[in-house]
């Protein structure tokens, strides 16, 4: 089928067609991206305000980790783990270095990670913490987005990502996102094995906890021998403005989960990083994937990360982030229409006022996109904006502009 001839609308047809009908995509069709930009089949260009839900930290693109994708996939793709091969133990190496572990565990998407993570707490309960078998329970916060494989929705509080597709997990302790207080409680229970936490609750609506319950969570987990799990798919690689968003506690999670922006969004990979004691209670044949750590992602993820080093990534959504939030908050002054603007680094969030189910952040959405700025909400009265992490101050301000445009069109 040749694409070059059709209209958006013939491509909106295909996947409504064709395709499953479990995402609500904002109508674009994009077709190109380079850096902070991205082009729909018509070449109209677009500040892309969401980075593939911070996939994209590194811009559309990047051209060294592409030729890193060229280089590798020229050589060698995939082996399996059946086999060894010549950038697994080098990607390892680098990895668990640059994040200050002693082992790490590849694979490929965010969820697994995260049930990666699941498991290896599981092993740990029983074998070093002396759980009875099948006892061992985990905590989650409230409000939490950890992806969607069952284990993980079994923990949901979110309807529309757990109805009807139970039965349930067991094993699962849900308590409020960013109150301390209950957790010390809930910390009691001996079976406890793992507490799991986003330092932001992103899909949430960017959430961000008070100062200093990162660290307080840290440190009652150590005073109950309970593993501190941190799921920074989405705060993690200098997405808040430090490298990890535990850095700015200055926490050392005991088992640290990664996805997205390992790859700068080329393709999906993702790694749980721990200390032997924790990491080596998994033995060969327990756990698994096909594609986890194939040459392809190793070569990749090398080169994101070093991207994110010698670009100051980190730094630079620190110094944005700070800018744009004076941004928005002045915004806020002159309208009604935005209550508030929240965030760390380039997370942030803008709250519509208005009630959740009502269609006006979908609504303003459509508006940046017709100013040239693609954004999605969160959850209904929810904006977030997420851009790549290469912007520049210049730029940042022309998209604050549209922003400010926009709600104020929007306003009258
Ligand atoms: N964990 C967090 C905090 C996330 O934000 C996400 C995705 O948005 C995931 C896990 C799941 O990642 P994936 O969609 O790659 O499975």
């Amino acid at each position: 089928m040749s694409t070059e001839t059709m209209t958006s609308q013939a491509f909106l047809e295909l996947e409504d067609k064709y395709g499953a009908h479990n995402y609500h995509p904002l109508p674009v069709v994009l077709s190109k991206g380079e850096g902070i930009y991205v082009w729909d089949v018509d070449g109209k260009r677009y500040f892309d305000f969401l980075s593939a839900y911070s996939a994209v930290n590194q811009g559309h693109c990047h051209p060294r980790i592409i030729n890193a994708l060229i280089e590798q996939s020229r050589e060698l793709t995939l082996t399996s783990r059946a086999f060894y091969n010549d950038q697994l133990g080098v990607y390892e190496k680098f990895v668990t270095e640059y994040f200050g572990y002693d082992k790490v565990l590849p694979i490929n998407t965010g969820v697994e990670a995260v049930e990666t993570a699941l498991k290896l707490c599981r092993k740990w309960a029983y074998k070093r913490k002396g759980i009875e078998m099948n006892d061992a329970k985990i905590i989650f916060a409230s409000g939490n987005f950890h992806g969607r494989t069952l284990a993980v929705i079994s923990a949901s509080v979110d309807p529309d990502a757990r109805k009807e597709f139970g039965p349930y997990m067991p094993g699962i302790v849900i308590i409020p996102y960013n109150d301390t207080n209950v957790l010390r409680e809930a910390l009691k229970d001996p079976n406890v094995a793992g507490f799991i936490v986003e330092p932001i609750q992103g899909e949430a609506g960017v959430y961000v906890p008070d100062d200093g319950y990162l660290s307080e969570c840290s440190r009652l987990c150590k005073e109950n021998n309970v593993l501190f799990i941190a799921d920074e798919v989405q705060t993690g690689i200098a997405r808040t403005g430090k490298l990890l968003a535990c850095d700015h506690e200055e926490v050392r999670p005991d088992i640290l989960i990664l996805g997205k922006a390992l790859s700068g969004g080329v393709f999906p990979v993702s790694a749980v990083l721990a200390d032997d004691e924790i990491m080596m209670c998994i033995k060969p044949g327990e756990h698994g994937s096909t594609f986890g750590g194939n040459p392809l992602a190793c070569a990749v993820a090398m080169e994101a990360l070093k991207v994110v080093e010698d670009e100051n990534l980190a730094q630079n959504a620190q110094y944005l982030g700070g800018i744009f939030r004076d941004r928005m908050q002045s915004m806020i002054e002159k309208t009604d229409l935005v209550t508030l603007v929240r965030g760390k680094g380039l997370l942030n969030a803008i709250v519509i006022n208005d009630d959740e189910n009502s269609k006006t952040a979908w609504n303003i959405c459509l508006k940046l996109r017709d100013n040239g700025l693609l954004a999605k909400p969160t959850h209904g009265n929810i904006i977030r904006f997420a851009p790549p992490l290469v912007m520049t101050e210049e730029q940042l301000h022309e998209c604050c502009d549209i922003i400010e445009k926009t709600i104020f069109e929007f306003d009258n």
